[in-house]
């Protein structure tokens, strides 16, 4: 024993990507985050061997000018947050500034960035270490390559499962963006296959199509309900249409995909004794509200939030659910709202 030392950077970002970088699902979510942070309508993603191998994003975003990039891959760096009272009023995704430097620790990145007004940077870290910069095209975007994600972390490489289930994990991630961002065109590819395609357009039904078909999308319902704190628009399943997990029940709060099992069990409420047993809904909320009254710095990941009032906006989902089922029985499907 030496005595008591502060780690080097590397080490520190390393156990630090221990929470945030996961799984290559991971890597691709905060990947994406950044993009929709940077105020990009169009996302490509491709991966090699479910991004084991290699996790490729662009976007047409604003882009890192290239005198700031260097500062994007160190900890605690971020343009998102500035003061003390910023964090109780967040409208981005990402704030913590983390997520850049975590990713590169234990993987080889590549950025390529321009803000499209002078050149571009192009950046090579390994393991943290920044090891190659050079001047880029001025196209405005980003493209960030993640390789060989874990090859310093050989446990984290061991607990990873198969490329199938690692592909469901980031298949499902991009299907719940979509649906997060409607407005925004996503592709994913998966070794050169394409996975999913969606339009961009804003039209939160043809997304749904985009991911479950259009036959299912066609027979959804629209909800939509607002009381004093929370506004939530969406579209449930009849119950005719039903699957055997909760999974299929997305909820979104002000553009963030978070899980939340009383708020899921709210929608499902909402069906009554309509459900047969063992059968969930399809389901995807979007949920409004003041930043002021959710707290997002619970867990690196961003997934759990707090939400104040929490059995007021459960009891305002179950009532539109209610309503929209009880709506659609009543209403011939013919004339329902596409
Ligand atoms: P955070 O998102 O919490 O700020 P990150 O480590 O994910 O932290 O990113 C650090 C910073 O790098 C961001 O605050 C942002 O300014 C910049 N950045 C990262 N990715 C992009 C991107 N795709 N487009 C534009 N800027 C980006
Ligand atoms: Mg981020």
């Amino acid at each position: 024993m030496s005595g008591i030392q502060v780690m080097p950077l590397s080490l520190s970002n390393q156990i630090a990507a221990g929470e945030v970088v996961e799984r290559p699902a991971s890597v691709v979510k905060e990947l994406v985050e950044n993009a929709l942070d940077a105020g990009a309508s169009q996302i490509d993603i491709r991966v090699e061997e479910a991004g084991l191998l290699k996790i490729e994003v662009t976007d047409n975003g604003t882009g890192i000018s290239s005198d700031q990039v260097e500062l994007a891959f160190e900890r605690h760096a971020t343009s998102k947050l500035h003061e003390k009272d910023d964090l109780f009023r967040i409208r981005s995704l990402g704030f913590r500034g983390e997520a850049l430097p975590s990713i590169a620790s234990v993987s080889e990145l590549t950025i390529e960035t321009s803000t499209g007004k002078a050149a571009g940077v192009h950046l090579k870290v390994k393991g943290g270490e920044i090891i190659a910069q050079s001047a880029a095209a001025s196209r405005q975007g980003t493209t960030i390559v993640v390789e060989h994600l874990f090859y310093n972390t050989p446990a984290r490489l061991k607990y990873i499962k198969t490329t199938q289930t690692e592909m469901a994990h980031i298949s499902d991630l991009i299907n719940r963006f979509s649906f997060a961002h409607p407005s925004v065109a996503f592709r994913l590819l998966s070794d050169g296959n394409p996975v999913l395609r969606t339009a961009g357009n804003g039209d939160l039904r043809q997304a749904i199509a985009g991911v479950y078909g259009v036959s299912t999308a066609k027979k959804m319902v629209k909800i939509s309900a607002e009381n004093f704190n929370y506004q939530i628009e969406g579209f449930i399943s009849t119950p005719d249409i039903t699957r055997a997990s909760n999974k299929y029940i997305t909820l979104v709060i002000n553009h963030r995909v978070i899980r939340n099992f009383r708020l899921s069990r709210a929608v499902e409420r909402g069906y009554g004794s309509k459900l047969m047993v063992n059968r969930r809904p399809i389901a995807i909320v979007h949920i409004t509200t003041d930043p002021l009254l959710l707290d997002v710095n619970v867990h690196p990941t961003k997934q759990e939030v707090r939400i104040s009032d929490e059995d007021e906006l459960a009891e305002l989902i179950t009532q539109a659910v209610r309503e929209s089922i009880q709506t659609s029985e009543r209403i011939p499907k013919a004339l329902d709202n596409m």
